[in-house]
């Protein structure tokens, strides 16, 4: 008869669901620590270019300072040397523009100091955002992949196993089954003191009385799956659920 096979079918199918479903939250969690990671140092890197660029920026500005503290020098010995007082004015007007050159740039590098150490606060922060992400990904990456690798073989396992079930079952059969879970998960369901335990719902006596008997395929008149007898005394738990198997 059909239905045996048809709900060891399902128990492997359960199986599946579950193996997936711990795959797939296995290699989400993978993904976005990598992904996390990544982007923790493609941010470092962006804060390593600008802090390089104004690096750079400080440094012309503090070669500028220089050459305009020699240019002064310079002025200063001519101011000595000066013929006449127009000439001692003149070059004393020079001397105060570039005084005030010198501090304007002065204020140009307290401010990029500034922004160098915001920075460098920030890309720490990074940093260690960096080093912990880095840290839980060496310590759960590897298990996390040989657990995957595992999932996935006893998946194809299962599907082995499917396969031969699915050898013994008719065709249409089968994809009534295929068709029924694809819309209601559970496409096996028992029937204990004449209720469905899918959809909780009566099943006429009529009805009940050929799913005790067994002898062909009967579906739930309110959810459609597909019905089979459990014994009133059984203390199983009929009603759908994962059972979750060790893998
Ligand atoms: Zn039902």
């Amino acid at each position: 008869m059909d239905i045996e096979q048809l709900k060891q079918l399902q128990d492997v199918d359960v199986q599946i669901a579950d193996i997936f479903q711990e795959k797939n939250a296995l290699e989400e969690t993978l993904r976005n620590d990598e992904e996390a990671f990544r982007v923790a140092e493609l941010t470092v890197d962006e804060f390593n270019k600008n802090y390089e660029q104004l690096e750079s920026e400080k440094k012309a500005k503090e070669a500028e300072i220089q050459q305009t503290t020699e240019m002064i020098k310079r002025w200063d010995a001519r101011l000595k040397e000066a013929k006449s007082g127009r000439e001692y004015q003149a070059f004393m007007r020079e001397i105060n523009g570039a005084k005030r050159d010198i501090s304007e740039i002065e204020n140009a590098v307290l401010k990029i100091m500034e922004e160098l150490d915001k920075i460098d606060s920030t890309r720490n922060d990074e940093k260690h955002k960096i080093e912990e992400i880095g840290q839980r990904l060496q310590q759960t990456a590897e298990q996390s992949k040989t657990r995957i690798s595992l999932l996935a073989k006893r998946i194809q396992e299962l599907e082995v196993q499917k396969n031969a079930i699915a050898k013994n079952i008719t065709p249409s059969m089968l994809s009534m089954y295929e068709q029924i879970k694809k819309q209601r998960q559970t496409a096996i369901v028992g029937v204990k003191k004449s209720i469905c335990q899918g959809c909780h719902v009566n099943i006429p006596p009529q009805l009940f009385n050929e799913v005790i008997m067994n002898s062909k395929i009967i579906l739930c008149p309110h959810c459609q799956r597909i019905l089979y007898y459990v014994e009133d005394t059984a203390v199983e738990e009929q009603k759908p659920k994962r059972n979750k198997k060790a893998v």
